[in-house]
Parts: structure tokens; C-alpha cells; sequence
């Protein structure tokens, strides 16, 4: 099958080709554990596990690997600033430690319920420093690097393709670089390997290293775990936007000076998530967590539906009127799923269910195109001329990729405040006295209380708006 990709090295729609057969290697830059993921981030581990969940549709045996930063994240994405963990640590009065450990621990859980597919290999920095000293040695044997004021720099100046992935040129990058304080650098946009104290001090975090005791740069634990757990090549590489222009321009500088070979084939990056027309960031101070959205009444899920709304490469403006659409919307659809499997089966039309799929997997092998799979679900569920039967097993086939949990999908009990019994119970009786007028009248009021009547075979049911 073939699945259209667009690859930000290209800035085009590629077609995917494995590097080994009917396997894909997917290395996705992990949570920087210093406080809780916002829902942008969330979005971007969305997208990450939509695209994971269409190569496993198509087949794909798929190894997943993620780092988790626990060290080496300065506060600028340039080498600027104090440690991120360092920062948080001291806002909460912990340690390093136990700051790291627990959002991570807080982050996985987010990503559990959001229905995310945890990574094959899950990766600390801090577990990982031979890995980076070693892949650091190998890239200052090749002459990619200096010494300056006690840290160890890349020289973007020895590595040719610099500006590949942003697709600018090394001195359009120069020419846009911030004022840089590190005045060790030969160049503003060269980027750290290894710090030592010379730059920051005594923190905790710190490891022995043949450029004296210090701490790794950011960037170089993913290209460190990418290559000791995916191969020199790997498939995929993916990220938010905000990566291409310093973080994943960095890995690639670093990976490609270390092995001499193209390290990533296909390159994916994820749109922001804004709110109020800005980028939401941790750094702005206040920002959106799942657990703001649980605590205001929502289900993570809504959450993810309507991450699914939205083409992973166009901007996603959350609003608390958007979400709650999007749980209306997924509400409308566990309902129906869970009427499906109360109907009797009658035959199955293996065509027509063909025909579905293969439309589902155009949809979500063109670039992921995810908001037309969802519209075709919708489309599915109302198609009065497939078999229930063959509805529910399609719509749970397609929710291997959209992972909503349609599988388990059960009408709740809903709650009826004693008004709106009051009033359905007028409404029957208008009815039953052939009082149309009366029977439609109540039937807005009902409306209005957030309530529907609908008639169905078995009687009346009551459906929430
Ligand atoms: P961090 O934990 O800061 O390293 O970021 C984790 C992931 O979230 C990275 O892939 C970022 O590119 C991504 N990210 C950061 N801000 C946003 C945002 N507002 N919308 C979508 N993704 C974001
Ligand atoms: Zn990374």
C-alpha cells in the first residue's frame, strides 16, 4: 500500500519506502520532564501516534523509540540559560531527581489517556551519557568540533548541508540568529556537544567526560539513542515545527558528521497548537494541561477528537467552545457505536465494506489525512445500507488508527433532571391527545433544557444535545 508522506527535507509528498521491508523505525523527540506537557505538546504526541497507528494499518511492523529529557534543555533552545530541570527543581524546592521522575511519570499517564500507544523503547537522557560521549568522539575525531571556554562546540561551518531541513542557507541562518551571549562560539548558530563548569556552574547534574566533568548538550542525546536503538538510518524523525530551525537541524549535523550517511529519511513535523492567537508555551507562564481540561469537565478523549479535526500540518486554535464540540461530537459517536451492537446482525456485504476501507486508507495514507477518515466514520455510521454488523466491525477497524476506545463504547445511563421528566411526560400525553402544536411546543422546551426526544422502534429514548 502505498502511503503519501510530507517530508519537511523535501518540503513535498513522498512516497514512503522502508528501509527494511514492511519495518519502520520511528524516532520521536520525547517531553522535556521539568513540568506537566500543555495541550500543545499533547497535540504533537497525538499526531506522532496517529502516524504510528497508520503504518501498523498498513501492516508496518513498527519500533518506536522515545527519549525523555531529563538533563541538558537549557531555558533557550539555543545554549543559553540554566538547565530546564535545574529551574524546575528550584521553583518546587525538590531535587533534579525527583523533579524529573515525576512529570515524567506525570506525562506518561497523559499520554495513556489520551489513548497515545506507549513507545517501544522509552529513553532518559541521563541513562545515556556513555552513549553521547562516545558518538561525541567519533564526531571530534572527524573534525567537526572545538574547544572554547571549556565546552566542547559543533563548527556548522565543517558540515556542508547545514541548512537542509530548514532550507535555508547557513548564512540566511546566521543573518537570523538572536544576539548570541555565548561569546565562546565561532559562529552564533554553532551549538554546544559538552558543557563543563566553566559555563554553568556547579549544578547537579554532572558525569565525568574527557572534556572535563560537565553535562551533555540537548541535541545530542537524540542523535545518541536514535543510533544506538534504530540503526545509523532510521525511517522517520518527527517533532513540532519549532524543532526544524535548532533542534533537529542539530541532530542532523551531529549524526551525519558522526557516520558520514543520511540519517533520516523522512522528516515529519507537527503544526502548533494555538490559543488566543498565540503559540502555546510553557515558558509564557500560564498554560492548558490535560488535567486543567479534566478538572473544567472534560474527558481526555474530547481532547483527542478533536486533535483528530484538524490536519496535523495546519494549526489547531483550541478553544474551550471548540472542545466542547468535539466531545459532543465523540459522545454522538461512542452513542451510536453502542446502538450498533444492540441491533440484530443480518448479512454482511464484504464489497461494500471494501469499499469503505479502501477509501479510509486513501484518506489516511495521503499525508494523514485523518480529518477525512473521521467524516468517512460519520459517513459509515449513518449508511442505512450496510448491516449493523458490519458498521460496528468497520468503525472499530478504522479506531485501530483513530484509537477513541470505540471498541468498549457503551451507552451511559444519562442523567434526566426532574423538569425535563416533566416535561417528556406532557409531551407523551399531548401526543397520545393528537395535540401536535402542544407536542412540538414541549418538544423546543425539552430542546432548550440540552435534551431530544427521538423515536425509535423500541419507543421513546432520551439523548443528550
Ligand atoms: P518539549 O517538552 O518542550 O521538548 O516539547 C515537546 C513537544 O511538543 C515537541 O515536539 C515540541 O515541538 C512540541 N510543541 C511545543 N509547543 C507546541 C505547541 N504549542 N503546539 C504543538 N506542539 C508543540
Ligand atoms: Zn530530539
Amino acid at each position: 500500500m502505498n502511503i503519501l508522506l510530507y517530508n519537511t527535507l523535501s518540503k513535498s509528498k513522498e512516497s514512503f519506502t522502508p528501509i527494511e521491508n514492511g519495518k519502520v523505525g520511528i524516532y520521536t523527540c520525547g517531553p522535556t520532564v521539568y513540568n506537566f506537557a500543555h495541550v500543545g505538546n499533547l497535540r504533537t504526541y497525538v499526531f506522532e501516534d496517529m502516524l504510528k497507528r497508520v503504518f501498523m494499518y498498513n501492516g508496518f511492523k513498527v519500533r518506536h523509540v522515545m527519549n525523555v529529557t531529563d538533563v541538558g534543555h537549557l531555558t533557550s533552545d539555543a545554549d543559553d540559560g540554566e538547565d530546564k530541570i535545574a529551574v524546575g527543581a528550584r521553583r518546587e524546592g525538590r531535587s533534579v531527581w525527583d523533579i524529573a521522575r515525576f512529570y515524567e511519570k506525570a506525562f506518561f499517564e497523559d499520554a495513556d489517556k489520551l489513548n497515545i500507544i506507549g513507545p517501544d523503547i522509552k529513553c532518559r537522557a541521563t541513562e545515556h551519557i556513555k552513549d553521547m560521549i562516545n558518538l561525541i568522539e567519533r564526531i571530534e575525531k572527524n573534525g567537526f568540533t572545538y574547544i572554547s571556554g571549556g565546552n566542547l562546540y559543533f563548527d556548522i561551518e565543517k558540515f556542508k548541508d547545514y541548512g537542509k531541513l530548514s532550507g535555508l542557507s547557513v548564512s540566511d541562518l546566521k543573518a537570523g540568529a538572536r544576539v548570541e551571549v555565548d561569546t565562546n562560539k565561532r559562529n552564533p548558530r554553532d551549538f554546544v556537544l559538552w558543557f563543563t563548569r566553566s559555563k554553568h556552574g556547579n549544578q547537579d547534574m554532572q558525569w565525568e567526560s574527557p572534556w572535563g566533568k560537565g553535562f551533555p548538550g540537548w541535541h545530542i542525546e537524540c542523535s545518541a539513542m536514535s543510533i544506538k536503538y534504530l540503526g545509523d538510518r532510521i525511517d522517520v524523525h518527527c517533532g513540532g515545527i519549532d524543532h526544524i530551525n535548532v533542534h533537529h537541524t542539530n541532530e542532523i549535523a551531529q549524526s551525519e558528521a558522526a557516520t558520514g550517511k543520511k540519517w533520516v529519511n523522512f522528516w515529519l513535523h507537527g503544526e502548533f497548537l494555538i490559543m488566543d492567537k498565540e503559540k502555546m508555551s510553557k515558558s509564557a507562564g500560564e498554560f492548558t494541561t490535560l488535567k486543567t481540561l479534566e478538572d473544567r469537565g472534560y474527558e481526555p478523549l474530547d481532547f483527542r477528537y478533536l486533535c483528530l479535526g484538524a490536519h496535523y500540518r495546519t494549526q489547531l486554535a483550541f478553544s474551550y467552545g471548540a472542545l466542547e464540540s468535539a466531545g459532543k461530537g465523540l459522545k454522538n459517536l461512542t452513542r451510536r457505536i453502542a446502538e450498533l451492537k444492540n441491533l440484530p446482525v443480518s448479512a454482511t456485504y464484504e464489497q461494500r465494506k471494501n469499499i469503505y476501507r479502501e477509501k479510509f486508507i486513501s484518506f489516511i495514507n495521503d499525508d494523514l489525512n485523518i480529518p477525512k477518515a473521521l467524516a468517512l466514520l460519520w459517513d459509515l455510521l449513518r449508511d442505512e445500507d450496510m448491516s449493523s454488523a458490519d458498521r460496528l466491525e468497520l468503525a472499530c477497524e478504522f479506531d485501530s488508527v483513530l484509537g477513541l476506545g470505540l471498541k468498549n463504547s457503551a451507552v451511559k445511563e444519562i442523567a434526566v433532571p426532574e423538569d425535563v421528566t416533566v416535561l417528556i411526560k406532557r409531551r407523551t400525553e399531548a401526543r397520545a391527545a393528537k395535540n401536535w402544536d402542544e407536542a412540538d411546543r414541549l418538544r423546543d422546551k425539552i430542546r432548550e433544557k440540552g435534551f431530544k426526544i427521538e423515536d425509535t422502534p423500541a419507543g421513546q429514548k432520551v439523548v443528550e444535545l
